[in-house]
């Protein structure tokens, strides 16, 4: 632990107000507001260092983002920026040649974006690299295509296709096109896993803490990636505090050891488990009270049936854990809402719904303010920019209905997604207060539903500790953790503009855990 410290000529945004000072000692905020009054706290030997009016905040979550699908993401083959077909085959191609072993694996595919909605086909993919698997995600996750030695090799190709029915995509003669969906994935993630690599999480946690983020919640967590994380933990190597969902159907393979806290305290939990409800938007598999505009034919897919998702759940709570589910759709989150409520004034932590995407008036008036908190991904506000098409205007004025949401009481946290979306928190910041990205774009671009800069803040830090039950988290009031960011900026609206190269130093329980080398030049200088 460092010497204690005081920070003077700041401009400290505490999660409740602004502040002039801030001091910290022993790991935690031991005085914060005018100068005068913190220099009175400050004991001997304290470190005193201006800050020239910069701006300092508690230290950001990421409430909801998969740390080891980022790590692979990082450090595998990103699609994300292909332009079309040929251009997709030729990162394919190129990769392979380069890997020689293994299954090849890309992921971020915009199928909306890069090839107008149109989805390569396993012959595309066959004619490509056939001697060994490939599969493309798409950018949600929720759906890939492959082929056809990955779906040999997965056990698609043949005898499962009746139990996978609709998850699996069919061309207009009836053979199998290579696209799939949803639970179908299951059967092809061991075909396209590469497995978790602790150097690469640590790298990946190193870079999440550059952004200025200081707790990361990891969602849908297999069992043998919570022993990788354990470990780090117990070997002090994790730079930012971890908090971990497992994947709710694998709940029994975990034992009651691989659920306790690890490590220095409070750096890291097992805090919840993760089911599924239904899919997302740009997959069609988000489940809807109404069909797709743009697929009449379809309302998405509710992914888990319902009775084992209420055992699921009992199993959860039983456990001690959060129990949590993803539902993106109208009719998911009512449905999530329901197999939720049994747990929402049980005594314990409040159950939380993972998106909550879609909140019609019919969803309001039966989400229960003091129900599920709302883990939302206000960078989708941009991302999601086709779903105007997809829902129709009238019911895309209910998405990401952040404003709404609020005023209603609703207990709000802030999400990246990543990698599914990227994992820079300044970007979603930006999409909580503007609707509309720099090219004008919007899933919903209705003004009434942004908030204002601070609000945005405390989505992403107080309402992030509060959602998951941390009170010593995620303000810099005396008393909390000195989890913190010094930016070079002097205001919320310059820090937004400049998005994460602004963050100068990051802290964790009072210890520096990143330091911009050179330092950009801001109006804070
Ligand atoms: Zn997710």
């Amino acid at each position: 632990m460092s010497e204690p410290t005081l920070w003077t000529d700041a401009r400290v945004f505490s999660g409740r107000r602004y502040a002039e000072a801030l001091l910290i000692d022993q790991g935690v905020v031991a005085a914060v507001g005018s100068e005068a009054e913190v220099r009175r706290a400050a004991p001997t030997g304290t470190n005193v260092v201006s800050l020239h009016g910069r701006l300092v905040l508690p230290g950001l979550w990421d409430s909801h983002l998969h740390v080891g699908d980022l790590a692979r993401y990082r450090e595998g083959l990103d699609v994300s920026s292909t332009t079309d077909l040929e251009d997709l085959l030729a990162k394919l191609r190129d990769w392979a040649a380069a890997h020689p072993t293994g299954p090849v694996v890309g992921r971020g595919l915009d199928v909306e974006r890069s090839l107008r909605g149109r989805w390569p086909t396993r012959a595309d993919l066959d004619r490509t690299v056939d001697d060994r698997p490939v599969v493309v995600f798409h950018t949600s996750g929720h759906a890939a295509v492959a082929n056809r030695t990955a779906l040999e090799t997965a056990g698609i190709w043949s005898g499962t296709v009746g139990v996978l029915g609709d998850r699996v995509g069919r061309a207009a003669d009836g053979e199998l096109s290579g696209v799939v969906y949803e639970e179908a994935l299951r059967w092809l993630g061991p075909v396209a896993s590469t497995p978790a690599d602790p150097e690469s999480l640590v790298r990946t946690l190193r870079f999440v803490a550059s952004q200025g983020l200081t707790t990361i919640v990891s969602m849908n967590v297999p069992p043998e990636e919570a022993v990788l994380f354990r470990t780090l933990a117990t070997e002090g190597r994790l730079p930012v505090r971890v908090r971990l969902f497992v994947r709710m159907l694998r709940l029994r393979e975990f034992r009651t050891t691989d659920l306790a806290p690890a490590g220095p305290a409070g750096m890291f939990a097992v805090t919840g488990a993760k089911g599924f409800v239904d899919g997302a938007f740009g997959t069609r598999t988000a489940l809807l009270s109404e069909p797709y505009s743009d697929a009449p034919e379809t309302r998405g897919l509710a992914v888990e049936p319902d009775v084992t998702l209420r055992e699921a759940l009992a199993d959860t709570r039983a456990r001690g854990l959060v129990p949590a589910l993803h539902a993106i759709g109208d009719a998911g989150v009512l449905r999530a809402a329901s197999l939720l409520s049994p747990y929402v004034r049980d005594g314990g932590p409040p159950p939380r719904i993972e998106h909550a995407a879609l909140t019609p008036p019919p969803v309001l008036a039966a989400l229960d303010p003091a129900g599920p908190a709302l883990v939302v991904q206000p960078g989708f506000v941009w991302s999601d920019f086709w779903l105007q098409e997809r829902l129709g205007p009238d019911r895309a004025r209910w998405a990401y209905a952040f404003r709404t949401l609020v005023d209603l009481g609703h207990l709000v946290a802030g999400s990246s997604d990543a990698p599914y979306d990227p994992v820079d928190p300044w970007r979603g910041l930006s999409a909580v207060t503007e609707r509309r990205d720099e090219l004008g774009r919007s899933a919903n671009p209705d003004p009434h539903e942004g908030l204002g800069f601070e609000e945005a803040v405390c989505l992403y830090t107080g309402n992030a500790a509060a959602v998951l039950g941390e009170p010593a988290l995620g303000s810099l009031e005396a008393g909390a953790n000195a989890d913190l960011v010094i930016l070079e900026a002097t205001s919320l609206r310059e820090a937004f503009r400049r998005g994460a190269r602004s963050v100068r130093e990051t802290w964790v329980g009072g210890r520096r855990v990143f330091e911009r080398s050179t330092p950009e030049r801001g109006g804070a200088s």
